[in-house]
Order: C-alpha cells, then sequence, then structure tokens
C-alpha cells in the first residue's frame, strides 16, 4: 500500500482528502502545518507528498525547497489556490512535480497521484542502486564503488549524480542543477556547478580529460549518458 503524505491547513480539505486516499488504499499521514509535515516526511519516508501551497508559518514553497534539499526525491503535488501561485510554481522551479488548483475534484487529484507513482517507483528503483561502467553507486545506503573499491562521494555529489542520473540522457541546464542541488534561497554561481562536475568525472570517469558519462552539452549544460 503506498503512503500519502497530505500537509493541508484546512482542516475540511485535509479531512475530505484523508477519507478520499484511505478509500483508494492509502496510508495516510496528515499535517496541518509545514513543520510536521517535514517531520512526517521523515520519520515516515512516504510514496508521495501533497502540499498545499498557503500554510502558517512555512508554506509550501518552502517545505517543497526543504524536502528536496535533504534529498527527498519523491513526487510532490502542490495545492494552490490562485493561478499565479501556479507561475511561481512553474517559475521558480522549486523541485514540485505537479500542481493542483483549487477547487478541484477528487477523482482528478487520485488519478494525477496514481500516474505519479507509477512514474516514481520505476525511477526510484533504479535509483536506490545504479551502476555504470565500473562505477556502482548505492543512493540508500551514500555509498560509491569504482572497481569494487570504495571512494568517497561528498553528500553535494551524491545529490548532483542523483539529479544527473534522474534526468539522463536529458540536456540539463546549469540552473536546473543549481536549483534541484542546492536550492533556490542558496544560489550559488553556476562555476559550483562545474567544479563539481569536474570533481566527479575526477572520482569516476577513466578518464576525466574524456568523459564517457558525465558530458558537457555546449552553450547548454550538461548530460549524463546512460541507461
Ligand atoms: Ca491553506
Amino acid at each position: 500500500m503506498p503512503t500519502i503524505l497530505l500537509v493541508e491547513d484546512e482542516e475540511a480539505m485535509l479531512k475530505g482528502l484523508r477519507d478520499a486516499f484511505e478509500h483508494n488504499g492509502f496510508i495516510v499521514l496528515a499535517a496541518n502545518d509545514g513543520e510536521t509535515g517535514l517531520q512526517l516526511a521523515e520519520d515516515h519516508e512516504p510514496d508521495i507528498i501533497i502540499l498545499d501551497v498557503m500554510l502558517p508559518r512555512t508554506d509550501g514553497f518552502d517545505v517543497c525547497r526543504t524536502l528536496r534539499k535533504r534529498g527527498v526525491a519523491v513526487p510532490i503535488l502542490m495545492l494552490t489556490a490562485r493561478a499565479e501561485e501556479v507561475d511561481k510554481v512553474v517559475g521558480l522551479e522549486i523541485g514540485a512535480d505537479d500542481y493542483v488548483t483549487k477547487p478541484f475534484s477528487t477523482r482528478e487529484l487520485l488519478a494525477r497521484v496514481k500516474a505519479h507513482l507509477r512514474r516514481s517507483t520505476e525511477k526510484v528503483t533504479s535509483l536506490e542502486q545504479y551502476e555504470f561502467g565500473n562505477v556502482k553507486l548505492d543512493f540508500a545506503a551514500f555509498k560509491a564503488f569504482k572497481n569494487k573499491k570504495q571512494i568517497d562521494l561528498t553528500s553535494t555529489e551524491f545529490s548532483l549524480l542523483q539529479v544527473l542520473i534522474k534526468h539522463r540522457n536529458e540536456v540539463i541546464p546549469r540552473e536546473k542543477i543549481l536549483n534541484e542541488v542546492w536550492g533556490y534561497e542558496a544560489y550559488p554561481s553556476s562555476r559550483t556547478v562545474d567544479n563539481h562536475i569536474l570533481n566527479l568525472r575526477q572520482k569516476l570517469e577513466d578518464d576525466p580529460q574524456k568523459p564517457e558519462y558525465i558530458l558537457t552539452v555546449h552553450g547548454l549544460g550538461y548530460k549524463f549518458a546512460g541507461r
């Protein structure tokens, strides 16, 4: 049974959602505010998160950013009350996967949640362990091996690899990497991305000067070539 985390401060809405998801075979975790939501996400590792934008104190955007920074990779659907908020979600690229504008139909929301879960189960299983060339990555245990010897990667390098591999065979602009790895608030320069890419190549590529996996796409960004 999939576990869903609902973060919504309006009681009636929260109750309605809880009933609907329980009725559809979900294990439901519910929070009235962002802080509780973050705690529940950390303690129970839900499979998917529904996050209201307008929450007291820590709003949904901040919760979303924090979750992504902590490496939570599960789908996040934002609930927004107004169309402007939707622009904000998309514009900031805070790491949400989808948004639903209130009022919405429960059926529509359920359908979207199920679609995201189907996609993410494929992604998540392949991302817990990932192999390329003579490199083996265990994202769950934060361990990396090259030629069966363990190598040290920083948590940022793990996050960066996760982003690259999640979007493998796609061109990923530096700004997107910055947002997904470092988060929107702590905005380092795109040189930071370049430096981390160089380090990763040193550690993982057979010939860092002629990378086979972590590729530069000139003028556009980076691309991970893999299965
Ligand atoms: Ca609200």
